[in-house]
């Protein structure tokens, strides 16, 4: 069925005015203040959520930690059923809630379904994990002594999401979260918070029909001030925040503070080493969509192009070809590549960016710009830029949340690894090259310093089956696949005679 966005928003619950905080079961209107969410896309208002007020935002905590009491008992694959269903609800309301996320956020409509995609993957995932969260058992010094760990749940976990993965960054925590036996507080980003309303309701459906208790996901709209309040919240003991470096400081020492957990997901600076003999095909489709899609709005964005000398101007040209033929405008109509920045504070960033790159001695292979006109009415609309710089160049070694690629040349790859790791944040990495020393170089404990490091792909976007996460300014936090559900987990070891004696470790003796 073609969901138009009116049909969608109905479709999905959502009124012209929503309530923005919840329980899982009640829905508050709070402060009687509201975000109001207008569509990059073409500059209307979609609809508007009351924010957070203090009082209410602890009335959901309050409520997260008398779920807890009794989710925990529930059997992990018992709550792993529930989670099934979830995933189950998102594959009905794919479409609708697809168009949301492009509507909302910006994103194409394929990528608002492939986010949606994402967040069923997890579900799946999640099911089969509720059966597998396993512990190890280790063997006793001492005789007649047994050994082992188990993994417990940790409690409420804070959810902090960003704006330029409305959806999918939310279901990968909580859908792990609460398989674990956790309950969730999630507070979205402001610049998408009907995407939430959405979710939070989708979700409820599922969760009144399996009687689980209310307060196993919770919702708090609003700035970062609701962030804050999560960071700050001694009965929160793990939160797990999506967003800038700069954010990421706040919330980590907010957190570390109290001593509680902090796993965090925060900015990238990722380039793509393109070697002397790599297959360039491969080079320029992963350059052009990792710089380009989602408007250069993604943590896995390829940022920095580390191009071997002998095929610079190739790839230069190439690139410039590809460039060329870029559409840029509406994300619902999918002969578009390139959408809308979030907003026009974003799309200011984009023009300081471009006029630092000039400043700092950067020139331009295709100039950007912004566009207006028919179709551009909202002002988010931006030409995808790309510049030839210095890796050291100030402007290079930030992150610009837009489509800017910068082009560096390099000689040998000891050199390329190291232009690669010359950045403070390390999300992700990729070589492209048909050359095994290269490869093996790179993937080495000298080789890139990333959280993700990929070869003949590149650096955009994720399988949700490795964990998830980057080094340095990125924050250190995995999420997602692999073992990354540990982090939702406490652990406990647990020692157990089975003898009539007790001896003592380490051969000390206590004799009375
Ligand atoms: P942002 O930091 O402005 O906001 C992210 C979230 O943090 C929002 O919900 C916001 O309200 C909240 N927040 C802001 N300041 C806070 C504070 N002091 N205390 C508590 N909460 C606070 O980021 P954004 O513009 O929404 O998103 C873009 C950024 O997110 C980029 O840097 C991008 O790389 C990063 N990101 C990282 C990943 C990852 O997995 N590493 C994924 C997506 C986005």
């Amino acid at each position: 069925k073609n969901f138009g966005i009116k049909e969608a928003l109905d479709t999905l619950g959502l009124k012209k005015n929503n309530p923005g905080t919840s329980t899982g079961k009640k829905w508050y209107k709070a402060s009687g203040e509201s975000i109001e969410s207008y569509s990059p896309a073409d500059g209307k208002l979609i609809g508007s959520v009351y924010t957070t007020d203090e009082k209410s935002f602890n009335k959901v905590v309050e409520q997260s930690q008398i779920a807890f009491r009794e989710w925990r008992k529930w059997p992990a694959p018992k709550r792993g059923e529930v989670v099934r269903q979830i995933g189950e609800a998102l594959r009905e309301y794919k479409e609708p809630l697809g168009k949301l996320v492009s509507y909302e956020m910006g994103k194409s409509y394929q990528e608002g379904l492939g986010e949606v995609q994402e967040m069923i993957d997890i579900c799946d995932f999640a099911v089969g994990l509720s059966r597998q969260l396993h512990g190890l058992t280790m063997h006793s010094e001492r005789p007649n002594h047994r050994m082992y760990e188990q993994w417990h749940p940790i409690g409420t976990v804070g959810i902090i999401s960003a704006f330029n993965f409305p959806v999918a960054v939310w279901s990968w925590n909580s859908m792990l979260a609460w398989v674990c036996g956790d309950v969730c507080i999630w507070k979205p980003s402001e610049k998408t918070p009907l995407c939430s309303v959405a979710c939070q309701l989708i979700v409820q459906r599922v969760f009144e029909k399996n009687e689980v208790p209310e307060g196993v996901s919770g919702l708090v709209n609003g700035d970062y001030t609701v962030g804050q309040w999560l960071a700050q919240n001694e009965n929160i003991p793990l939160v797990s925040a999506t967003g800038s470096t700069r954010m990421g400081k706040a919330v980590a020492s907010a957190v570390s503070g109290r001593l509680g957990r902090a796993l965090l997901e925060l900015g990238g600076n990722n380039a793509i080493i393109v070697t002397e003999n790599a297959n360039l095909d491969i080079a320029i489709r992963g350059s052009l969509f990792g710089a380009v899609g989602t408007a250069g709005q993604r943590c896995t964005t390829t940022r920095r192009l580390i191009i071997h000398e002998s095929v610079y101007n190739e790839v230069k040209e190439r690139l410039s070809k590809a460039y060329a033929q870029l559409n840029i405008g509406n994300p619902l109509d999918t002969q578009n590549h390139v959408g809308p920045l979030i907003d026009k504070q974003a799309v200011k960033s984009y023009e300081d960016a471009l006029k630092k790159i000039k400043k700092e001695g950067g020139t331009f292979v295709i100039k950007g710009g912004v566009l207006s006109g028919k179709g551009y009415e909202s002002g988010c609309y931006v030409k995808p830029a790309v510049a030839e710089v210095s890796n050291d160049l100030d402007i290079v070694q930030q992150e610009t949340f837009a489509p800017i690629l910068y082009l560096i040349k390099y000689k040998t790859l000891e050199e390329a690894i190291e232009l690669q790791n010359g950045v403070k944040q390390g999300l992700s990495s990729a070589i492209i090259t048909s050359s095994m020393y290269d490869m093996e170089r790179f993937l080495s404990n000298e080789g890139s310093d990333c959280g993700i490091a990929n070869v003949n792909i590149g650096t955009s976007g994720a399988e949700i089956g490795g964990a998830f996460g980057g080094e340095k300014e990125t924050g250190g936090g995995r999420e997602s696949g692999s073992d990354a559900w540990k982090v939702y987990m406490r652990r406990q070891t647990n020692t157990i005679n089975f003898g009539n004696s007790l001896p003592l470790a380490q051969g000390i003796k206590f004799d009375i």
